[in-house]
């Protein structure tokens, strides 16, 4: 079974346009890409867009959006299955001449007997083959008919799939399937197939939830007598508590992290560990993953959705991104909050701020909200808790401070924390009480990044001036 080690690999990401690429989709995307990078082989695209009530523009350009965001770049043109009708088609009618199909002219209400039946007997309908050896001149003239595939009755079929193991199923189980419908148009289980086949593609890698598809798919292409391709049924993934993922869990569109601002890298990351590892390595660049990633790497069990793990995963991405990309992404979540745009020595500001402010922060959102008080105009208004701090005492300290403040000479800031350690020392005042108030002065809040890089960053006039207006102010 499975392609000759000469046949190039060919992988695809077959998504069905739902409105949004969701994580576990993403994930799919990913797992091909990486095996085709893995063997030198090539990763193609296909939209499976043949429900055409749901499979909008929009739903298809969120799909490419959700892939380019995360950079999951295929080779090649898309292909729209909705496009190859005709072609699925004649390979239907072509199953029929050498007899791997037959035309069924079983009525509406004689497959709702069977599916009664069926239901009394509590067994999942299968169609009871009434036409499958029938003569055709035996229906009534004109009558609508679809085909469907002669499938074997005997024996069973095994796949070893890269994920699952072996897993066989009694071909008893299977019924004939439907391939091509009264109207004309193809079924899903014969576009998947003949699509897959016309693309090149040797491995099928997609969501657990098709295994018991692959069986027919399967027994299509022995009908066929086409090369069958390696699978590999990846389980989904569930939310923390264990259940199926829903909307409640984060079963949302890679927007949706956009937004919650991940970065796409770490969300790759994440995605990619999630059930799959190589020894206990966290971190993997695409090109490490690719040089050691295998489809037999893959867990069997349903992976879980945590989002503290992936908070931690994108804090560390966010810590090694570079300066300038991160004011570039955050600087339209700052106009939005401050209801205006940077100017460019605000940018500049934020460029220079950013090696303090990354550390600190676990999403994107976080970092712009972190940053806001450097564009406050003065005074600035203070939050409750920085508003305690600088109570009577507090404000006391703060006027002192101020003077030590203005009479460091080069600002920067190891002179300036040289001074205040220095008058901490000789007025033998904690580090502590001095930098709270300094802090709820300068930030308007009770966190920030080093209180020291804080002035240095904001120059000596705005620090005296923040420090004023509190200084300035009556209890
Ligand atoms: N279009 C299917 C889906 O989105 C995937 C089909 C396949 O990978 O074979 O679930």
């Amino acid at each position: 079974m499975g392609a000759s080690a000469k046949t190039p690999v060919v992988t695809r990401f077959a998504p069905s346009p739902t409105g949004f690429l969701h994580i576990g989709g993403a994930r799919t995307a990913l797992f091909n890409l990486l095996y085709a990078k893995a063997t030198g082989g090539t990763f193609k695209l296909r939209i499976e867009d043949t429900d055409k009530a749901r499979s909008t523009k929009e739903a298809i350009d969120a799909i490419i959006d959700g892939l380019s965001w995360l950079n999951l770049d295929w080779d090649g043109e898309i292909v729209y299955q909705s496009e190859r009708e005709a072609r699925h088609a004649e390979v239907a009618r072509g199953l029929l001449e050498t007899g791997g199909a037959y035309k069924c002219f079983a009525s509406a209400e004689e497959l709702e007997q069977m599916r009664e039946t069926a239901r009394a007997e509590k067994r999942p309908m299968r169609y009871d083959g009434r036409w499958r050896d029938r003569d055709p001149s035996e229906a009534p003239d004109g009558a609508p008919y679809v085909i469907r595939l002669k499938a074997p009755q005997e024996g069973e079929v095994t796949i070893t799939d890269a994920v699952q193991g072996a897993v066989t199923v009694k071909n008893a189980e299977l019924d004939d399937f439907v391939l091509l419908r009264s109207d004309g148009t193809p079924t899903y289980m014969l576009a998947v197939v003949v699509d897959d086949h016309d693309m090149g593609v040797t491995h099928v890698i997609r969501g657990d939830d098709h295994l018991n598809n692959a069986f027919r798919q399967l027994a299509l292409i022995r009908a066929l007598g086409w090369s069958e391709p390696s699978y590999a049924h990846v389980p989904l993934i569930h939310g923390a508590d264990g259940a199926k993922l829903s909307k409640r869990h984060g079963a949302l569109g890679v927007d949706a992290y956009r937004d919650m601002g991940f970065l796409p890298e770490a969300l790759e990351n994440y995605l990619l560990r999630l059930g799959w590892g190589h020894g206990d390595q966290e971190f993997f660049t695409r090109d490490e993953a690719a040089a050691v990633f295998t489809l037999e790497g893959i867990g069997r069990n349903p992976a879980r959705l945590d989002f503290k793990k992936l908070e931690n995963v994108n804090g560390h991405y966010l810590r090694s991104a570079d300066d300038p990309r991160l004011v570039r992404l955050i600087e339209r979540r700052i106009a939005a909050m401050l209801a205006r745009d940077l100017t460019p020595q605000e940018r500049d500001l934020l460029l220079r701020t950013m090696p303090h402010l990354k550390p600190r922060a676990k999403d994107l959102n976080e970092l712009a909200a972190s940053s806001a008080f450097l564009f406050r105009q003065r005074p600035i208004t203070l939050d409750e808790k920085a508003e305690g701090l600088l109570d009577s005492a507090g404000r006391g300290r703060l006027a002192a401070l101020r003077e030590v403040i203005a009479g460091v000479g080069e600002w920067t800031t190891a002179a300036i924390e040289a001074a205040v350690r220095d008058y901490a020392e000789r007025e033998e005042i904690g580090l502590g009480k001095l930098a709270q108030p300094l802090r709820a002065a300068l930030t308007g809040t009770t966190t920030s990044p080093g209180i020291f890089e804080v002035l240095e960053v904001m120059g000596r006039d705005e620090s005296l001036g923040r420090i004023d207006d509190q200084v300035g102010k009556t209890a």
